[in-house]
């Protein structure tokens, strides 16, 4: 693990902190790796007669703060507590971190297969997945491999069909009735079939079938949970 140039997030924002408070000046406590963090970073080292990189490995952040530095990733085997979303996936509140996280996830080897899939709003039906020179639509970088193997696994089970409607990945938003981020806010969940399957119907229309292309690559249905939300399926552990 380490922090370096571009890096964001809550560990970022202790080693401004720390900076600063030693007298290295890293600017604004952003939990942003700028330039200027970068800067505060190098002159530490030098100070330290650490070796001057830029970049908080082990070395320099124990001599930051005499303690190991906490165990974090840089990409995923299996989905994470929603404690720990934040750390991993980044802050979505922040300048650039859509730009920095957010990628494709290229649909296009299953084209002819889910070209069907479409997305309505009250105004228009629109082809969801087609873009003028892609297929597919934005998820979290460190989601995609998770996302296109569950997508490969409904055209490979012969499911595609029954993906009828995409009803949105990234949503930065509170969840339903509470005071705490969807996982929606990270684009590390999907909804689909939506008018099917909605927020708390417990007589939905998705299949096991369908929900275990997802499940076998580690996402989370939210079919199975006390009050249902069958359309959902997130890489994240928690409710
Ligand atoms: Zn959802």
């Amino acid at each position: 693990m380490f922090l370096k140039r571009d890096s964001q997030g809550k560990l970022v924002r202790r080693l401004q902190e720390r900076l600063n408070q030693l007298g290295y000046e890293s600017g604004e406590v952003d939990g942003f790796f700028g330039p200027k963090t970068e800067r505060a970073v190098l002159r530490f080292q030098q100070d330290k007669k650490i070796d001057a990189d830029g970049i908080v490995g082990n070395q320099t952040w124990q001599a930051l703060f005499a303690e190991a530095m906490p165990e974090t990733v840089t990409s995923l085997d299996a989905p994470p507590s929603e404690a720990l979303c934040l750390d991993i996936f980044g802050d979505f509140r922040l300048a650039g971190w859509a730009e920095q996280n957010l990628v494709r996830c290229d649909l296009s080897e299953w084209k002819d297969a889910l070209s069907q899939v479409y997305y309505k709003t009250a105004t228009e039906t629109i082809k969801i997945f087609e873009h003028a020179d892609w297929f597919g639509f934005r998820a979290h970088r460190f989601v995609v491999p998770k996302l296109r193997l569950a997508f490969k696994n409904l055209t490979e089970r012969g499911l595609s069909n029954d993906l009828k409607t995409f009803d949105g990945c990234f949503n930065p938003r509170l969840k339903r009735g509470g005071s705490t981020w969807s996982v929606h806010s990270w684009a590390v969940a999907i909804d689909v079939n939506a008018a099917w399957n909605a927020f708390g119907q417990r007589d939905f229309e998705m299949s096991e079938e369908f929900a275990a292309c997802f499940e076998d690559v580690g996402f989370i249905w939210g079919g199975r949970w006390s009050k249902p939300d069958a359309m959902h399926f997130q890489y994240c552990l928690d409710r």
